[in-house]
């Protein structure tokens, strides 16, 4: 397992950490919007020595509210998060954003490089082909739309609601477009909107596939449980998954568990302390 100062060269630098603020309590960023950043919330909210914000992007009118303090919206790009992190005193930042949401990533490993801060990077591992998956994966939402259309297909078009207007040049194909929230913007010819909110049992994907006559899946490798059973019922039913592969995302390395990052918050802390214990010692 990665360590905290494996994780950003510059980022150990615990005494720079505690210049700016000698609190017992650290207070940690969460960038949430998934349901890992909502399960680590919670294993936070019963400690008493870090103190943690999640913020949300504010895309979904109503997103599940994790335990403790919780902030709405952008930033306002990098200048914005390192005025943010400066002026809320946050101690470390875990990045627990979508597999899919590179610009966030991008803007907090270079706010965090600047100010020296500690970054935990979560990423969730990707789903993988099994032997009677019939993937067909693809660089982009365009090549999706490439291989479905002109085929005249029935799709289920399981990818939320941001990328759906890659697909508003197909004529052919008829899309069950299922989303949290209504689509904005251009959508595609034939289609039927499907407000559906994960996560989804085997039982009911199965269903839907089959009510619906579904020919193809067009997914994103999103990993996690919470949208997995649609691949598994893909696989049951024979059904092709037009896979959008991953985005590449963080350039620091990445832990792939909450339980990681616990343990990495937990050593951060310890350390933190050290030097704060240290630090009278000198006085
Ligand atoms: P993105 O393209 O990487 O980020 C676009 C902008 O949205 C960022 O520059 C930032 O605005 C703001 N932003 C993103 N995540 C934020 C967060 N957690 N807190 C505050 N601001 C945030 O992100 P995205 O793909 O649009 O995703 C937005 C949110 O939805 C993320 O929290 C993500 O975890 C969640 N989500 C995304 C997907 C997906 O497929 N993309 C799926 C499920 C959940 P500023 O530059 O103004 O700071």
């Amino acid at each position: 397992m990665q360590k905290l100062g494996e994780l950003n060269p510059i980022s150990n630098d615990v005494e720079n950490v505690l210049d700016r603020s000698p609190s017992a309590v650290q207070r940690i960023l969460i960038l949430g919007g998934t349901g890992e950043g909502t399960e680590l919330a919670a294993r936070l909210a019963s400690r008493k020595d870090l103190a943690s914000i999640y913020s949300f992007a504010g895309r979904v009118t109503r997103p599940r509210s994790p335990e403790g303090a919780v902030r709405v919206g952008g930033f306002g790009g990098i200048e914005g998060l390192i005025s943010y992190l400066l002026t809320e005193n946050i101690m470390a930042v875990v990045d627990a954003t979508h597999p899919f949401s590179v610009r966030i990533s991008r803007n907090v490993e270079l706010a965090c490089a600047r100010l020296r801060l500690p970054l935990i990077a979560f990423t969730r591992p990707a789903w993988l082909q099994r032997k009677d998956d019939q993937w067909h994966e693809v660089a982009t939402f365009e090549d999706a739309a490439k291989a479905v259309d002109g085929r005249n297909g029935r799709v289920l078009l399981s990818i939320g609601r941001q990328e759906v207007g890659s697909f508003t040049a197909c004529n052919d194909a008829w899309f069950l477009i299922r989303a949290i929230e209504e689509p904005t913007g251009k959508l595609p010819r034939h289609y039927q909107i499907l407000l559906q909110r994960g996560p989804f049992d085997l039982k009911e994907e199965l269903q839907l596939l089959r009510d619906y006559s579904i020919d193809y899946i067009v997914s994103k490798n999103s990993g996690g449980s919470g949208t997995y059973t649609k691949i598994e019922a893909a696989r049951l039913l024979g059904i092709p998954v037009v896979m959008v592969k991953r985005p590449a995302k963080h350039t620091v390395p990445v832990v792939e568990t909450v339980d990681e990052v616990v343990s990495e918050l937990a050593e951060l802390s310890a350390r933190t302390v050290q030097c704060g214990d240290r630090r009278k010692d000198v006085r």
